[in-house]
């Protein structure tokens, strides 16, 4: 299975990736969680990522491709992924088709989570107080979603028009979510 979550910053996307990740026996793979990681590290791609992710923009394509080649390339990742958080531009999903297209297989689907705006804002300010991350303040939240608007949203059209966008309603009880992503994904052939 190669899969992908996508939804606005707060849709709830980290949460439902960890559980479908375990339904399907596959990784999660979140480029944000591999970008703390390294700054909590201090490793040359923490520093690098850092300023981007404090100001709300992406980090650069090049920066962010190579990262996620890496981690596709671990053996883990052989029988399948989840990508959470990645492809965020136009230049990531040629750069992710290329990848996928070198091992023989194909993306399977694309998980859409549809959520409220001001439920968004809501959560992602409840979870800057729960988890203190640095890019939760308010200014840092509006122009996370400006940016993914702006740059990530079209990309959803890319793969409806492949034929391979579920979208799912994300509002209501996690345990909610999770089973209608499961019945969204429950038909498709393993690959
Ligand atoms: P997330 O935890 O997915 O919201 O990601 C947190 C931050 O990491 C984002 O606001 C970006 O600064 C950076 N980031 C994560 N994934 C990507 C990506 N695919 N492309 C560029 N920047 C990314």
């Amino acid at each position: 299975m190669r899969l992908i979550i996508m939804g606005p910053p707060g849709a709830g996307k980290g949460t439902q990736a960890k559980f479908i990740a375990e339904h399907f026996g596959i990784p999660a793979i979140s480029t944000g969680d591999i970008f703390r990681a390294n700054v909590s590290q201090g490793t040359p791609l923490g520093v690098e990522a850092q300023r981007y992710m404090d100001a709300g923009e992406y980090v650069p394509d090049e920066v962010t491709n190579l990262m996620v080649r890496n981690r596709i390339d671990e053996p883990d990742a052989e029988p399948g992924f989840l990508l959470d958080g990645y492809p965020r531009t136009l230049a990531q999903v040629e750069e992710l088709d290329g990848m996928i297209k070198f091992t023989g297989h194909a993306l399977d689907a694309v998980v859409v989570l549809t959520v409220d705006q001001d439920e968004i804002v809501q959560r992602l300010l409840q979870r800057a107080q729960v988890e203190g991350r640095a890019d939760d303040t308010e200014d840092v939240i509006r122009r996370r979603q400006e940016v993914y608007t702006d740059q990530t949203a079209p990309l959803i059209e890319v793969y409806r028009d492949r034929g391979l966008i579920h979208e799912v309603d994300g509002m209501g009880e996690v345990s909610e979510v999770t089973q209608r992503i499961f019945a969204a994904l429950d038909d498709l052939p393993q690959s």
